[in-house]
């Protein structure tokens, strides 16, 4: 049976991770949080003095992900999206938190002053989204609200619906 490739984005502590491990278990489709991968391979081009972290080696890290991308039934969690063969999805959700919300979430997480900041802006310029619809059709585009427990059950269900949907409307 023929599965589609399901991309999450957003900023760091939107929830993509959360939503993305449920969404697996309960579709059968396959997780795969990218900055995992990366560390666990290494996939690191260079280190990033400013913002204290590895720097991603996307060549690397699209040339590890191919083979399983093309037989499909993949869901991708990654803070960026632009590096990824535009190909390889059927779609795309954005996730979205308030700022408040966010802020608190980032906060636990321990992130530094100059962290917490970049991450709250790159949030309120909607810097995920933009990169999304420069980087795939505007029409597998979707936002979807991350705040609450109620936001997770009806985004889950939502993209469940959607693959079924997906899946009858492809097999032959
Ligand atoms: P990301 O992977 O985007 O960085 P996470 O999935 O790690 O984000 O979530 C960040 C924090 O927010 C976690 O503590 C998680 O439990 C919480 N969280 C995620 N989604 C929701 C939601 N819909 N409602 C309430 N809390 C959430
Ligand atoms: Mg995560």
């Amino acid at each position: 049976m023929l599965l589609p490739n399901i991309l999450l984005t957003g900023t760091p502590g939107v929830g993509k991770t959360t939503l993305g491990k449920e969404l697996a278990s309960r579709s059968g489709l396959k997780y795969i949080n990218v900055g995992d991968l990366a560390q666990e391979g290494q996939l690191y081009d260079g280190y990033d003095e400013e913002y204290d972290c590895p720097i991603l080696d996307e060549d690397r890290v699209v040339d590890e992900l191919e083979n399983q991308m093309s037989e499909g039934g993949v869901i991708v969690d990654y803070h960026g999206c632009d590096f990824f063969p535009e190909r390889w999805f059927h779609i795309v959700f954005v996730l979205q938190a308030d700022n408040s919300v966010l802020y608190k979430r980032l906060e636990t997480r321990g992130y530094n002053e100059k962290k917490l900041k970049d991450n709250i802006q790159c949030e309120i310029f909607q810097v995920l989204y933009e990169e999304a619809l420069a980087s795939y059709k505007e029409e597998i585009v979707h936002q979807l609200p991350s705040n609450k427990p109620e936001d997770l059950e009806d985004n889950i269900n939502q993209i469940l619906k959607w693959i079924e949907q997906w899946v009858k409307d492809n097999s032959s």
